[in-house]
């Protein structure tokens, strides 16, 4: 870790630190949980970040590392600008590399709806001042030669994008927050109660805290449910690969054919295969389905024609993330002392560096993101899973 890149300096004044003596626990050591532990212990707060298993042992350590900022809606525009601007100031050569890379989603001919949703997307970003352009095919082709255009009807281009190593971010900004004076509690898994606000690890100690933020990923729910708060969340089943190839760029979501990929180490990781259906956190498939790796290599191979259909499987697996009834995510405080961050809908390691400080602001006492606030939902609201990257309206 670079000694000197000022995004990871401790608060200098303690002083003038928000959080000086305010006892938080934050539980879950994925890019959330870690990036808030790090910016409430750096405003002085006492914190202890806790991990069932290890850092980035959760969904962060199964995600692909796609980064962009192409929203249309005005605040997750912001967030996700906010976001990529830090992954920018913290990488490095012994931080984690955050590879710029253009982000292009296209619809297909003849797939009209979602041809529609692309233009009003781009439109509404660059409303929004999000750098964002509309292609068709042939300049598509000309800008990015690598991809098969010849059946693209219209694809968005944003250039505020690139990819990073989920797992060496958090494990990151894990060592960050103990740096500015943190406990790391890996393999110990908590329950949490409310009145007062406390935390009873595994050892059964109980311990009382200012202030819990449950950044649990996909277990945020049951571990909410043991104190008596219902949250309105369903994790879901998702599965990736990483395949043999060259491919330099750009990273793709082909929405018509339902999938995305981006240039990796080991030539291209891929992904799609969303269940729309609630998985079980400590009983779902961690294993990739048998033959979605082979449907997926050739969908792939007809995008990028360079990778071809017999393209060699490194590995493939499955993971999950968290849907919510609106597909905004659950971030705020939901009692007194008890905050969450959850909901992402795949687009969570992103928007970690903001979303992690945004939290930690409403922790020590700032404003919180109204339109994220976790209490707009009762908690019993029936919902349907849906994917976070589909393109059809909200
Ligand atoms: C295959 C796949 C691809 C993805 N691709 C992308 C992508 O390209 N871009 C993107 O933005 N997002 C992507 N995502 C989504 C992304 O992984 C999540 O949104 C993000 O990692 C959520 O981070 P988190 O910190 O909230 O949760 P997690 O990373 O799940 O961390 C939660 C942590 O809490 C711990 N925990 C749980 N219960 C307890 C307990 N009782 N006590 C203590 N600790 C506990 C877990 O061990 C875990 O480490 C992808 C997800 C998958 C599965």
């Amino acid at each position: 870790m670079s000694g000197d890149d000022p995004e990871l300096a401790v608060g200098a004044d303690a002083f003038t630190q928000q959080g000086a003596g305010l006892e938080v626990a934050v539980v879950g050591a994925g890019a959330v949980g870690a990036t808030a532990a790090y910016d409430l212990a750096r405003e002085g707060a006492n914190v202890t970040l806790y991990d069932r298993g290890t850092v980035a042992s959760g969904s962060t350590g199964r995600a692909a590392g796609i980064c962009y900022d192409a929203f249309a809606d005005g605040l997750d525009a912001e967030l996700a600008g906010d976001a990529i601007e830090r992954f920018r100031a913290l990488s490095g050569d012994d931080t984690f590399p955050f590879v710029e890379c253009p982000y292009v989603w296209l619809a297909r001919e003849g797939d009209d709806e979602r041809a529609d949703a692309v233009r009003e997307q781009v439109a509404r970003m660059q409303d929004n001042g999000v750098v964002a352009l509309e292609m068709e095919g042939d300049a598509l082709a000309d800008r990015f030669p690598a991809l098969r255009t010849d059946d693209v009807a219209v694809a968005g281009i944003a250039g505020a994008a690139g990819y990073a190593d989920p797992g060496a971010y958090a494990a990151c900004l894990a060592a960050a927050a103990t740096g500015a004076g943190a406990t790391l509690e890996t393999e110990t898994p908590v329950e949490i109660r409310t009145d007062p606000t406390r935390v009873i690890d595994s050892e059964g100690e109980d311990r009382e805290v200012d202030a819990v933020l449950v950044a649990a990923g996909a277990h945020t729910k049951e571990l909410l449910a043991g104190a008596g708060v219902t949250l309105a969340m369903k994790p879901y089943r998702v599965q990736a690969l990483v395949a043999s190839g060259d491919l330099a760029g750009p990273m793709c979501y082909d929405a018509s054919g339902d999938f995305y990929l981006r240039p990796h180490a080991g030539g291209l990781l891929a992904g799609d295969g969303t269940e729309n259906r609630e998985a079980d956190p400590d009983a779902y498939d961690r294993e990739a389905d048998d033959g979605f790796a082979d449907d997926l290599v050739e969908r792939v191979a007809h995008r990028v024609p360079a990778i071809a259909a017999d393209a060699s499987l490194e590995r493939a697996w499955a993971g999950l993330c968290t849907a919510t009834p609106d597909r905004d995510p659950l971030v705020g405080e939901l009692r007194d002392g008890l905050f969450v961050a959850t909901g992402f809908q795949g687009h969570g390691f992103m928007r970690a560096p903001a979303i992690g400080q945004r939290i930690a602001t409403e922790i020590l006492g700032g404003e919180g993101i109204d339109a994220f606030d976790p209490t707009r939902f009762d908690g019993d609201e029936a919902f349907e899973v849906v994917s976070g990257m589909a393109l059809d309206p909200n």
